[in-house]
């Protein structure tokens, strides 16, 4: 179901330019881990608090949330967000969905209007299941979180965002990577929880304004990138600007940030980011 105002925004041009906050950076099980003691320098760099991944990501129109994590009601608060038009979901990993109950302050209390969430097929199976409430229920009062299902299968237009799905592996399942784009010119791809960047996917976001990657941690890891392997992609890509994310307790920002090639940043939690 398309409202009005949403298909009369199909007719705009694609929006060229985006902000992105990233609203968490942090692994799984965020930085710092429970039950774990790490030195008071380390903690005492905001720049090392990081919550659970996600980001927002704004046109002059449209505001877009990538993914609902345990935390977003914090992030939310934090970074003073009060306004979000749908939500894309990378994949259903509890790191990635467990806020979800929290879009209801996004969902219209007035109209009863649903919030458009995408994502692809298998991971709506699962958040189907999670969330059986607001997914199975027809009639969902005023107040209550209430989604619209929308199945990313190809490249799609939400308001005046063009985007395209990036499939990734990552492990036994598939995570959706996206990229935002303006006619041929590619603005930011957000690409989270994948083992490597294959081929396809490589040409898709090849040259990108700015590229969000996961660079978990130093080791390998058998469903993400670790830092060799997500640099390598990182130079494959040739992104304006590339920044890592989901990252672990091995990065102390300031340390880290220093050692790596032009270009090449890490993510922090509240990082605003232009592109385009
Ligand atoms: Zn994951």
């Amino acid at each position: 179901m398309v409202n009005q105002k949403e298909s009369e925004m199909h007719e705009l041009e694609a929006a060229e330019k985006l902000s992105v906050t990233v609203l968490g950076s942090g692994t799984s099980q965020g930085v710092p881990v429970i039950g774990m003691e790490y030195p008071g320098e380390y903690l005492a760099n905001p720049k090392n608090i990081r919550t659970r991944p996600s980001v927002y990501i704004e046109s002059d129109l449209t505001s877009i949330l990538i993914d609902t994590t345990p935390e977003l009601r914090i992030q939310c608060l934090r970074e003073k967000i009060r306004k979000v038009d749908a939500v894309f979901v990378t994949h259903a990993h509890a790191d990635h969905i467990m806020g979800m109950d929290d879009c209801r302050r996004f969902c219209n209390h007035e109209t009863g209007e649903a919030l458009p969430i995408y994502a692809s097929k298998s991971t709506f199976k699962q958040l189907k299941r999670v969330f059986a409430y607001a997914f199975r229920l027809k009639d969902i009062p005023l107040g209550y979180f209430k989604p619209e299902a929308r199945v990313v299968s190809e490249p799609f237009r939400f308001r005046d965002l063009e985007v395209e799905p990036v499939w990734l592996p990552h492990g036994k399942t598939t995570c959706t990577g996206f990229l935002f784009k303006c006619g041929p010119k590619r603005i930011v791809a957000y690409l989270t929880d994948c083992k490597e960047v294959p081929s396809e996917a490589l040409d898709q976001v090849r040259g990108v304004d700015v590229l969000i990657l996961d660079a978990l941690r130093f080791r390998e890891h058998p469903t993400h990138l670790c830092l060799d392997e997500a640099l390598t992609a990182a130079r494959r890509i040739g992104a304006r600007e590339t920044y890592f994310t989901h990252l672990t307790h091995d990065y102390d920002h300031d340390i880290h940030q220093a050692e790596l090639p032009a270009g090449v940043y890490l993510a922090w939690d509240g990082l605003k980011i232009h592109a385009g």
